[in-house]
């Protein structure tokens, strides 16, 4: 186990967040930052597994409402998410890190097809398991495929990032008196409907008692402060 509690982690990285201050795509700043936090996370002996989002590319759900198939644009927001592991792991090896990228949508061209067995020897190997193509199939998000895959690689957290430093009692930007909880049960974040990650997500984490933490993306002490309790955080479950 590392000094932050933790043995291994699964961090859900949104797709979206990769573009930065552009429209579309991937913002290189940005993406090298998020992989020098991950660096700095391994390097403290946390075993980390990474799912990473496809909204700066496509959405399935942005073709269908275009009259395109759904299904389809699913499978193009699968292969947007499947560009951004490319690039992350990329950038996690400039930064001196050991990625192994496998996809849940089989192209052995590109990267391993994912199989839990392989994806946990990769892990106890030391190098970071970025899964691409979330669940691999459509009607999913990589919000499901995060759960999905903390749970079946063991991780004891999954850590999501978002634009705010937690869970609120209500949405911080439209109301000042929203106040954030330090800690949340899964029951409550349902009574209370917040949001913290879409339902199937959700409920899949709260089926398996796998506790989840939101932190804010921009957090300047980077996901090892999150883990040794130094940065500002929600603990749900
Ligand atoms: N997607 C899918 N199945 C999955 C995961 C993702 O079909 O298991 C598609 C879906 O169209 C989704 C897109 O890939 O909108 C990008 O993923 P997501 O919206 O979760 O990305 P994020 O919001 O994290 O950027």
């Amino acid at each position: 186990m590392s000094s932050s509690g933790y043995s291994r982690v699964l961090l859900k990285v949104s797709g979206e967040a990769l573009t930065g201050e552009q429209s579309y795509g991937i913002e290189p700043e940005f993406l090298n930052a998020v992989a020098r936090q991950i660096v700095d996370l391994t390097r403290l002996g946390v075993q980390v597994a990474i799912v990473i989002g496809g909204g700066n590319i496509f959405r399935g759900m942005a073709v269908a409402a275009k009259g395109g198939d759904r299904i389809i644009g699913d499978h193009m927001g699968m292969l947007g998410t499947v560009i951004n592991s490319l690039a992350l792991g990329d950038a996690i090896r400039r930064a001196g890190g050991r990625p192994h990228v496998f996809s849940s949508v089989p192209m052995p061209s590109i990267a391993d097809t994912f199989t839990q067995r392989a994806a946990i020897a990769a892990l106890e190997s030391g190098a970071t398991v970025i899964c691409a193509g979330g669940t691999g199939n459509p009607f999913f998000t990589t919000d499901t495929a995060a759960a999905l895959k903390a749970i079946e690689l063991r991780c004891d957290v999954l850590l999501k990032g978002t634009k705010v430093d937690g869970v609120y009692s209500d949405d911080p930007v439209k109301n000042a008196d929203a106040t954030r909880f330090e800690t949340i049960s899964h029951e409550e974040v349902i009574t209370r409907d917040l949001r913290v990650m879409d339902t199937a997500a959700f409920a899949l984490a709260r089926d398996n008692r796998l506790p989840i933490i939101v932190y804010a993306l921009s957090a300047p002490e980077g996901l090892v402060g999150v883990l040794e309790g130094r940065t500002p955080s929600t603990r749900v479950g």
